[in-house]
């Protein structure tokens, strides 16, 4: 801008000054100084002088009319004035006061003179000592005056003529010129101010973005969401976590809930998995559940679960071992029935607990809970109190895979589950295995085991799609004294894959889904000691029937949870099923879940009730019809599937008359007769075989068609 327009600043000269605050206010221009383009101003505050100062650009920019054409006329004047001034005096500190423009109109002004000297680098406003020569002034900061717009410039300018008429006076051209100077000045003090407020911004953004650094360098900036591990870290940090103890007491359960939650994995670990499961007590466990608000804000939802014993990710299987299935071998010996379930997500740690820990890729059959029991068995035999009783102990390992069973200590035969009159339900053809010491059953333990995992008949992984069910037998004189059957479940995330376009995995999830939820339920009605158990619900139920009813049975489940933030869906469900099981309050005071089911109050009802939504779909029955029909279909499908094979193996049989023919005609004196009797017979029997297969198979079909057209309903129904 042409310096010539900041000429009007006089010394002495009232203006408008605005502060760091935003207010304006009056102040006396002090000195000016035309190599700086600045004036210093000084004015009275609460009884001290103040001063400061100012940019030629600012003082117009606040006090616009000093731009005036007024001003530009009386510019040569003053300049030629200052000069001199300035010439004669250019030895002194002083600048004395040059007369203003004091005929310049002027729109904001307060008078003030220049009391006391102030140096010209004044940078901020700054107190002056008001001493004796300085007499304190009584004058206070001004009202606020911001600067004026164009249109303010137009009214004031607006004068009242003699014969009444409004008419506003145009400003002219050389105003025009400065008045638009002005405005583009007033304009450049908006974009300096929004500049200001937006380096404020990345000022803060930085500082932010510092902060986060130095806590994610605090938390190794490569974990994925280091912010959630910072805020599990602090919450964990706000407790006192005490672990169980192998002094602690262990408490007679009809039915015993636990939690185990493994340490995280090699894999995890390599991913910067966030652990996201506190064991606070021995009984308590918190999932710290990610979340993020609508405004992208991560929270933490910790969720408070409690059961009978939580097991940390140091907890060894023996320790496991010592609180869960270890108390259930005397109930055995006691002439009863015992269960032990390890229930979980797929690479939760079920098969490390039960059968035993991984070194390498070999599993050591002696560290887990089958061989811990097994032992403990043999130990029990030879003491005085049992000896006596002359018991004889048997394993069996079997497994459960959609709805059938394999014998796994005989290369995975299949089993015929048979049910008589008297709903006694016996397993036919499986191979009970007679053991003399522990060693005998860790053998046994291998050979299935590896049976499970290997085979022709399914992947490998199938070993997560079925349950393994090892049993320790205890017969007296051959007849059935006690038995604890400890099952390694399928992985429950398997049950979800109903809606799958593949049947086979529709049918496995189905089946998985069917026998969790009929096992949770046995495991209730015995709880509740009902005379109803919904045993028939599923295989594995039916297999276990007889250890679900009688007053000496209990039963134990292990709730396996992986630690990781990516399961952590399915660890809640997991969390939800084993509380589900038996209904212990989340806080509050310990007891049994009869007594606990006998108490329940409403309001612990309706939380209930919430998680059942999640997992009960048995009830769903009622509400879908297509869930129902589904489920039929699965039923016929299996009984059809069961016919046909039966069918088929009588056929085998019957082509054996074949060679008995062949046999005959190869006679040389046979009686001809006799053969085309015998042939005839055979093509009746075998044609009457081979429609009814026809028959079954035509069912098997439909079964199969209705399935599908039941699965297809049903996901429709989970995409609206
Ligand atoms: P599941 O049978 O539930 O699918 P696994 O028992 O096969 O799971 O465990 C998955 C992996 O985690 C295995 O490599 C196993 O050795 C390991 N693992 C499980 N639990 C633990 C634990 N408590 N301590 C150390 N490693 C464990
Ligand atoms: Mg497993």
């Amino acid at each position: 801008m042409d310096p010539n327009s900041y000429k009007g600043l006089q010394p002495g000269l009232s203006i408008n000054i605005e502060r760091s605050n935003g207010s304006v206010h009056g102040a006396t221009i002090k000195t000016v100084s035309l190599e700086k383009m600045t004036v210093s101003v000084e004015w009275t505050e609460n009884n001290s002088l103040k001063g400061k100062e100012i940019d030629f650009d600012d003082v117009i920019a606040i006090n616009p009319e000093l731009s005036t054409a007024a001003v530009v006329a009386d510019v040569k004047e003053s300049i030629l004035v200052r000069n001199n001034v300035t010439t004669q005096r250019q030895n002194r500190r002083t600048v004395s006061k040059i007369p203003g423009p004091r005929e310049v109109p002027r729109f904001q002004s307060s008078k003030m003179s220049v009391i006391a000297e102030l140096p010209n680098n004044l940078e901020n406003d700054m107190e002056v000592e008001t001493s004796a020569s300085v007499p304190a002034r009584s004058q206070s900061a001004l009202p606020v005056v911001r600067p004026r717009t164009r249109n303010n410039y137009s009214s004031d300018r607006c004068s009242i003529q003699p014969n009444g008429n409004e008419v506003t006076e145009e400003p002219p051209q050389s105003l025009r010129i400065v008045s638009a100077a002005i405005q583009a000045r007033r304009k450049s003090n908006i974009v300096k101010e929004m500049e200001k407020m937006k380096n404020k911004r990345e000022e803060k953004r930085a500082q932010f973005s510092e902060i986060r650094n130095r806590r994610a360098q605090e938390f190794d900036s490569n974990c994925p969401n280091w912010d959630f591990a910072r805020m599990v870290k602090e919450y964990r940090n706000t407790i006192n976590c005490q672990s169980l103890s192998m002094n602690d007491p262990i408490e007679e359960h009809r039915i015993c809930v636990c939690v185990r939650k493994r340490p995280l994995n090699k894999q995890e670990l390599g991913k910067k998995e966030c652990d996201i499961i506190t064991v606070v007590s021995k009984n308590s466990i918190l999932v710290h559940e990610p979340k993020m608000k609508v405004d992208l804000t991560k929270y933490l939802e910790n969720q408070p679960f409690r059961f009978d014993f939580s097991f940390d990710e140091k907890a060894t299987n023996d320790m496991v071992y010592w609180f869960t299935a270890r108390p259930l071998v005397h109930t055995v010996f006691e002439g009863g029935k015992a269960t032990c379930f390890a229930y979980g997500q797929t690479g939760s740690g079920k098969t490390h607990t039960m059968g035993g820990d991984f070194s390498g890729k070999v599993q050591k059959a002696s560290k887990g809970i089958y061989a811990f029991a097994s032992q403990d068995v043999f130990l029990l035999q030879n003491q005085p109190r049992y000896r006596a009783q002359g018991l004889d102990i048997y394993v069996t390992f079997f497994e459960i895979y959609n709805g059938k069973l394999f014998d796994l200590l005989n290369k995975k035969a299949k089993l015929r589950v048979l049910e008589d009159g008297k709903q006694q339900v016996q397993v036919v053809g499986l191979q009970e295995m007679r053991v003399n010491c522990a060693e005998d059953v860790i053998r046994m333990i291998e050979v299935g085991s590896a049976c499970r995992t290997s085979g022709h008949t399914f992947a490998n992984s199938s070993s997560s799609r079925s349950h393994a069910c090892f049993q320790i037998i205890l017969r007296k004189k051959g007849k059935l004294h006690g038995k604890f059957s400890l099952v390694d479940l399928a992985g429950n995330e398997r049950g979800a894959d109903t809606s799958s376009a593949d049947r086979q995995t529709r049918m496995e999830a189905a089946e998985i889904n069917k026998s969790l939820l009929a096992l949770k339920e046995c495991i209730r009605a015995l709880g509740q000691n009902k005379q109803h158990t919904p045993f028939r619900e599923s295989k594995l139920t039916q297999v276990l029937r007889d250890s679900f009813i009688g007053t000496n049975s209990r039963t134990c489940m292990i709730a396996m949870i992986s630690p990781g933030m990516s399961s952590c869906e399915y660890t809640l469900n997991t969390l939800r099923y084993a509380d589900r099981v038996k209904e212990l309050p989340s806080n509050g005071t310990a007891g049994e879940a009869q007594n606990c089911m006998e108490t329940e109050s409403e309001e612990f009802e309706i939380s209930r009730e919430e998680s059942d939504h999640i997992l009960e779909q048995l009830s769903e029955d009622e509400l879908s019809p297509h869930l129902s029909s589904f489920r039929d279909a699965l039923t016929r499908i299996s009984e059809f599937e069961e016919k046909a094979i039966e069918e088929l193996k009588e056929i085998r049989e019957k082509m054996n008359d074949c060679n008995y023919l062949l046999d005959i005609a190869e006679q040389p004196e046979y009686d001809l007769e006799a053969f085309v009797y015998q042939t005839q017979c055979f093509i009746n029997e075998g044609s009457k075989s081979f429609l009814s297969l026809k028959e079954t198979l035509d069912e098997l079909t439909l079964a199969m068609q209705m399935e599908e057209q039941a699965s297809k309903h049903l996901n429709q129904r989970q995409l609206q």
